[in-house]
């Protein structure tokens, strides 16, 4: 057998596997503060390849001293990110860090879904669920690739080292505390297995997150003509302002090479509006909270300072709070290593088309990396409706990706194989 064989078998062995870690991940609800479950299933997973897995404790005050975290008001003591290395032997191979998150987003609104949020269910190629797309197949994805290869009996010149981060959906800060601890800190490349499945992203834009806090008097709804000032209704005069700041960002997209042909790579989300305690009185406190995004090359406080430009134009008196996202966008070069040998073996299982090379409105841990002068790279499962209702991802494509990124880490950390080594005893119980 051709050693493209050989993988390609030992990825497909890891099917059923792979199709169970997904449903435990999915059915574990990893939203903001709930990832626990979903770490002690990737450390399960991670020994289960034969690798000591290794815990990373988030550390408030080391995240907070790091001038490029974002800031959050929630208790992280409890948190940790999970970790684990398949230590090469040192030889010609570069090193590479496969990242994923295990935290996912609220399901939006349950009662739309066709089937629970939190309930894999499986319907012809797709599995349903929210977080199977963004991104528990990903995980899922690399680290079949990696329990495929070592029961294949393969070994590798560089190291390869998985990562299960929390809060990348809301800081950043768990794989930023990864590369504070040193995990993965000076690998030659990091790939991220976010669902972007025919095409690698290389550009991404930054985000901000900032909560409009508006003070209103209240009074009796009868005489709020005349008495009273409605703290709802003044968002709604931040919010226009705001609209106006993010057409002047839009009609910027010229400068920035990799944006300059989307219609809106900048969009300003509202994401939540509170207030008020009852109906017949006008509410004496209303909070706005939105997302923007900026450009790469463009700096968080750069936005921050035309952010509360555009609040005090609205002229209602409001205040701006900064509690989560505060992110610097990045690029990477289409010419890197690491993109042509990742475009190879892409290739080798698409039937020889090559990934297109993108950018994406949206941002990713990716630029922790790129700032760290390791180049990093999305790419995972086809999934639908991420952040949406019947969020869903491709079974078929979650076994293409670890096959991709089976061949590729052969490539790029210097794979030979050698004898069968999962279920050996001499290979078990981790790393020496
Ligand atoms: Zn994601």
């Amino acid at each position: 057998m051709t050693q493209r064989a050989v993988i390609e078998r030992a990825v497909a062995e890891q099917a059923s596997w792979m199709e169970d870690l997904l449903v435990a991940l999915v059915q574990a609800p990893t939203v903001l503060g709930a990832e626990e479950p979903g770490q002690a299933l990737m450390e399960r997973a991670f020994a289960d390849c034969g690798l000591e897995p290794e815990s990373i404790a988030l550390d408030a005050a080391a995240i907070r001293a790091d001038p490029h975290h974002s800031p959050f008001s929630w208790d992280v003591t409890s948190k940790r990110n999970v970790t684990a290395t398949w230590r090469g032997t040192g030889g010609e191979g570069k090193s590479l860090v496969l990242n994923g998150h295990v935290d996912v987003v609220p399901p939006a609104s349950e009662s739309l879904w066709t089937s629970p949020p939190f309930t894999a269910r499986r319907d012809g190629d797709w599995l349903y669920g929210r977080g199977a797309g963004d991104m528990k197949a990903g995980l899922v994805a690399m680290t079949g690739a990696v329990r495929a290869l070592r029961a294949a009996g393969v070994q590798l010149a560089g190291d390869v080292t998985l990562q299960s981060v929390v809060e990348e959906e809301c800081t950043g800060n768990g794989t930023l505390q990864c590369l504070l601890s040193g995990s993965g800190d000076g690998a030659h490349a990091a790939v991220l297995t976010e669902p972007h499945h025919d095409h690698f992203t290389l550009a991404q834009v930054g985000v901000l997150w900032f909560h409009v806090d508006v003070r209103g008097v209240p009074a009796h709804a009868a005489r709020a003509s005349s008495l009273g000032y409605n703290a709802l209704d003044a968002t709604q005069a931040v919010l226009r302002e705001l609209r106006v700041l993010e057409a002047e960002l839009n009609a910027q997209r010229g400068d920035h090479a990799w944006y300059a042909d989307l219609e809106h790579p900048i969009n300003l989300n509202p994401g939540v509006l509170s207030g008020g305690d009852w109906t017949s009185t006008v509410p004496a406190e209303a909070t706005l909270s939105c997302r923007l995004a900026l450009y790469p090359g463009q700096e968080p406080a750069d936005l921050q300072r035309r952010v509360e430009a555009a609040v005090e134009r609205a002229d209602v008196g409001a205040t701006v709070r900064y509690d989560g996202f505060r992110c610097e966008g990045s690029e990477v070069a289409r010419d890197e290593p690491v993109v042509l040998a990742l475009s190879d073996a892409y290739k080798m299982v698409h039937g020889g088309a090559a990934p297109e090379l993108r950018a994406t409105t949206a941002t990713t841990d990716a630029r922790h990396f790129v700032r760290r002068g390791i180049p990093a790279i999305c790419f995972g499962p086809w999934a639908e409706d991420i952040h949406g209702i019947d969020e869903r991802v491709s079974m078929t494509s979650m076994t293409q990706v670890a096959t991709v990124l089976a061949h590729f880490v052969m490539d790029w950390c210097g794979g030979a194989q050698t004898t069968p080594a999962l279920g050996a005893p001499a290979h078990r119980g981790g790393e020496s």
